[in-house]
């Protein structure tokens, strides 16, 4: 085994937290991880595996202090009564045994819970519609009673994460979502009484709630406060240069350990395509330096370099991270053993966030194994040993193909890839050079160097298979990882067959990666509503093109609202120039203009000209081979699929197809066939 690299030893050293000892500096802080309540064991089962990869602290999701605090249909933890300190309990127990320590985020989300499972009305400083405009429903103004009643539920919950046995309890005062944070800001608190008004007044509850939790920890468990150190809401004076330095220089030597991040949550869980590794540090370095007691802060930290350097410079004591110890959970341990280049980075894309929005378990485009750890028994680094040395030829290197063929070689099988290509990484390795997409090519980086050190591994570059050439192979397996390739016709999301004037004449996406000449207007009709059709747009137009991004859909880029990205691409384009044309249908392309009408109402709208037209739409599977391989009887019982090929998705789902084949072909399925389940308790009445 290698030996770390002393640099890295500072990162490895204890750190007092109040009453009791991190063993290093690796703090997994507070996530959502799509796993509701009745799903404990999915939940104990992704979080046991970050401590047995080395993170010193692993902490729990938000949880729902009461039933007044019911964010409804997002999937966090209830903490509402007893009944709930078993399955913490045994959460506890789990982590423990890798020794870490472990911590709950108590939370009341004020005027962001919605309470629409509960029925009692929502909770905030004041009377006013809720954080979610979407939603017709308005706060009640807390009355003295309230506030006594939030603060003694609060200090129950405490006692129940006690006897629990977490070694930390928190207040929550993050993310925007916190009924402690809504009486800070002036936006949200309108009162005229002590706890409104003046800063003092606004700070009184977290101050109050701050000292009532220390009361009931007495000394047992420490106690955090995760806060913002800056509000990037337009308008709010809780910013690092304001009032939110003033909260944490006001209760500096409170609590045993500062928690702190940027609000709100796209800012805090910024993408890759937007923020940098560190981006938070500008906002939230100062907090060291009004406060003696330990901090912790994240900025999608995965290098060991950067992360011993905020130790040394003084910015941060603990290393927190959601999302690379979500892509890595073993990232502690790798460090540890001078395994640098093992690290699966996060890249950066938010598809962990989305799963939250979806109400799903947790899904990572790097990790495939995340939420299976318990439901299919897959571990993110041991691969059980195939029962026979099988070989397999595995056709396309792109996400899907490179992931299963790691999995296969990790396994014992040999595995060879061939793709078609000079470069191996299919998509990725094209969709990586766009603007803001370059860290998406580490999902090749990282598969590539672990497959080229392995010697039961073969690479093949610039090698097209075709079916006749299959059997030379004498695979036990083909794999046919092909991918697809984007549709010129038209055909998209809400369009599902081609438009006049189209075929033939637009580019797709894959002429734009392929380099093909461009001059001129270009009209790029997105009917995809993720990231292509924009990151296109901005592609081309910082290039110096006038670019018209037309979409049918109400908004552009909807389903990066999951992403938490949609702000920032909208501030993107207009920054860029973009002209945006939304709730816009297409009819026809006549050769240079786009004639369009209003998607709601079939209007007419004037022509969009351009010199290009780029169709963003419907991809096609490249399916041939693996029919014709099918056809073969000879043949057809050892081939299949995966990925693009199949059916045309996320990266994540191309990564999760190829991972969850090798398990298949190395016999390593769950006796259920699919995955276990959470039981509900029936009851008879
Ligand atoms: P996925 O997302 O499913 O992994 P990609 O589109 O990223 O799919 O990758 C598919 C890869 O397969 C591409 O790099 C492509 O060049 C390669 N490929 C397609 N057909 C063949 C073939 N017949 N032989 C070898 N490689 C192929
Ligand atoms: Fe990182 Fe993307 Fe995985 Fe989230 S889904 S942890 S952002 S790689």
């Amino acid at each position: 085994m290698s030996h770390r690299d002393p640099r890295y030893d500072i990162l490895f050293e204890e750190v007092q937290i109040g009453p009791i000892t991190a063993p290093n500096r690796f703090f997994s802080v507070p996530h959502a991880t799509g796993h509701n309540p009745l799903m404990p064991n999915g939940s104990i089962g992704m979080r046991e595996m970050k401590a047995e990869g080395g993170w010193g602290v692993v902490c729990m999701q938000l949880a729902e202090i009461d039933p007044t605090s019911d964010i409804s249909n997002l999937p966090m933890e209830k903490f509402w009564d007893d009944t709930d300190i078993k399955s913490h309990a045994l959460l506890v127990e789990r982590i423990k045994r890798h020794g870490a320590l472990t911590a709950i985020e108590l939370a009341h989300t004020g005027i962001r819970a919605r309470n629409m499972d509960t029925g009692t009305p929502v909770l905030g400083p004041s009377s006013m519609r809720i954080l979610k405009p979407q939603n017709p429903i308005q706060s009640k103004a807390m009355d003295k009673q309230d506030i006594k009643a939030f603060r003694e539920s609060h200090k129950r919950a405490v006692h129940r994460a006690k006897q629990a046995g977490y070694d930390m309890v928190y207040v929550y005062a993050a993310h925007d979502a916190a009924l402690v944070w809504h009486f800070l800001n002036p936006m949200y608190n309108h009162r005229t009484d002590e706890y409104g008004g003046s800063f003092e007044n606004r700070l009184r509850l977290l101050r109050e709630v701050l000292e009532d939790t220390m009361e009931v920890a007495a000394g047992d468990v420490a106690v955090a406060v995760r806060i913002p150190a800056h509000d990037f809401k337009s308008g709010s004076p809780l910013t690092y240069d304001n009032e939110a330095r003033a909260v944490i220089e006001s209760l500096a030597e409170l609590p045993d350990l500062w928690d702190v991040n940027v609000a709100g949550w796209p800012r805090d869980s910024g993408t890759s395509r937007f923020d940098n590794e560190g981006h938070q540090e500008k906002y939230t370095s100062y907090v060291k330096q009004v406060t003696t007691k330990p901090v912790v802060g994240v900025g999608r930290y995965a290098s060991a370099d950067a992360m011993a350097s905020l130790v040394k410079k003084g910015v941060f004591d603990l290393i927190g991270a959601s999302r690379p110890s979500i892509a890595d959970p073993f990232l502690p341990k790798k460090i540890k053993e001078g395994r640098i280049d093992d690290i699966r980075e996060c890249i950066g894309c938010n598809v962990c966030v989305a799963s939250d929005a979806y109400s799903v378990p947790l899904m990572c485009t790097q990790n495939p194994t995340i939420s299976q750890e318990w439901r299919r028994g897959w571990h993110p680094e041991n691969i059980p040993a195939a029962p026979k040395k099988e070989s397999t030829l595995i056709i396309g290197s792109g996400p899907a193909g490179l992931e299963c063929a790691l999995t296969l070689a990790k396994a014992g099988h040999q595995a060879t890839v061939a793709e078609r290509e000079p470069e191996f990484g299919g998509r990725v390795l094209k969709e990586s050079a766009l603007r803001g997409l370059a860290a998406w090519g580490r999902v090749k980086d990282y598969r590539l160097y672990q497959l080229r050190q392995m010697g039961n591994v073969s690479l093949y570059a610039e090698s097209e298979i075709a079916a006749a050439d299959v059997a030379g192979f004498g695979a036990d397996n083909v794999v046919v990882a092909t991918g697809s390739i984007w549709r010129d016709d038209g055909a998209g999301a809400t369009t599902f067959k081609a438009i006049e004037g189209f075929a033939g004449n637009a580019l797709t996406p894959d002429d734009v990666m392929a380099g093909a000449e461009i001059s001129g207007p270009v009209v790029i009709y997105d009917d995809d509503h993720y990231y292509m059709g924009n990151v296109l747009a901005g592609h081309l137009a910082a290039k110096g093109h006038e670019v018209h991004l037309v979409c049918p859909l109400p908004s552009i880029a909807e389903w990066m609202g999951y992403t938490l990205e949609s702000p920032r691409v909208l501030d993107d384009m207009v920054e860029l120039g973009v002209h945006m044309h939304p709730n816009t249908t297409v009819s026809r392309w006549n050769g240079s203009a786009l004639e369009v009408a209003r998607a709601d109402t079939g209007q007419e709208l004037p022509q969009i000209a351009g010199a290009h037209l780029i169709a963003v739409g419907a991809r096609l599977p490249q399916d041939d081979l693996l029919s014709k391989l099918r056809e073969d009887p000879a043949l057809a019982d050892c081939v299949s699929g995966i990925g693009d090929c199949l059916a045309p998705g996320i990266i994540q789902a191309a990564v999760f197809s190829g991972h969850a084949e090798a398990r298949r072909l190395i016999g390593d399925v769950p006796e259920s066939g699919i995955y276990k389940r959470e039981t509900p308790v029936l009851f008879d009445r």
